[in-house]
């Protein structure tokens, strides 16, 4: 026990002596990825400035325009720019399995973004900057295989990423009348965060949870009654309304089989191969 204890603060001292040796980040616009073993002679630190003299423009920060206008954070978070992956990041995602793929790409969203409190990111905007890090750090072009629907055969498919269509989110979108009860709602989107590891069940018994109010009335006890007491058509449209947002980055692409020519559409989605060179 002892000793597992003292191999704990090795690390721990190790950790902070690094921290202290590092020198402070340079240009606070240039990737602030993991660089604490940048040589200190002065020699050396030249040597490896011209080995990267081509590739800083390519770790800049690109300024990005969120699906959303980012309009469900606060004010300063409208701005968002992202960065490629550095290895360091890399080697965080190589751990990556269904199993801790939420908090492994969390961790990545937080590193290569800024402008924006990752934990507030509404599914359809943390899908969009999942893609942009993807497109920053590998390229434009990535490949997918997908089974035709009619004959079977695996067509190997290479996706452009910046043909991708992006709504972007009407502004009035979170106002709207209900059909049968005709009471205004003014709903509040559900963040990624809040989705995580939850099933249908428990989402829809906690529709209250996303609404601001309804004609006015905010009171949360009030509102799940209400939800439980008017029509399933005013239900349906909360729902739709709530957890299918009309904004967001296209995930699915048409294409025609190679074989059967059958048009068939194939799923853009977020796996553990999503974050390679393909
Ligand atoms: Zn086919």
């Amino acid at each position: 026990m002892n000793n597992e204890k003292s191999i704990i603060d090795l690390a721990r001292e190790a950790q902070e002596g690094t921290s202290q040796d590092s020198p402070t980040a340079s240009a606070p616009e240039m990737n602030s990825g993991n660089f604490s073993n940048v040589p200190q002679d002065a020699d050396m630190q030249s040597a490896l400035e011209g080995l990267l003299e081509n590739v800083h423009d390519k770790l800049k920060y690109v300024e990005v325009s969120l699906p959303s206008k980012g309009l469900f954070y606060p004010k300063s978070d409208s701005r968002v720019s992202v960065r490629p992956l550095t290895f360091d990041d890399e080697r965080s995602l190589r751990n990556m399995n269904t199993d801790n793929m939420v908090t492994v790409l969390t961790t990545i969203l937080g590193a290569c973004t800024k402008g924006i409190d990752i934990s507030l990111l509404t599914p359809p905007d943390r899908l969009f900057l999942l893609f942009k890090v993807r497109e920053l750090s590998y390229g434009d072009d990535y490949k997918l295989e997908q089974n035709c629907e009619e004959c079977g055969v695996k067509n190997s498919l290479t996706l452009k990423l910046s043909t991708l269509e992006i709504d972007y989110l009407e502004e009035d979108y979170t106002v709207f009348e209900l059909p049968d009860s005709q009471k205004e709602v003014h709903i509040k989107p559900p963040r990624a965060s809040q989705l995580v590891n939850v099933d249908m069940d428990s989402l829809m018994n906690d529709l209250f949870k996303y609404i601001h109010s309804i004609s006015g009335v905010s009171d949360s006890t009030v509102i799940e009654e209400f939800i439980r007491r008017t029509t399933v058509r005013d239900v349906d449209v909360l729902r739709n309304k709530i957890f299918i947002p009309p904004y967001g980055m296209e995930d699915k692409l048409m294409f025609n089989c190679m074989k059967c020519n059958q048009a068939t559409k194939a799923a853009v989605v977020l796996n553990e191969y999503f974050f390679t060179a393909s």
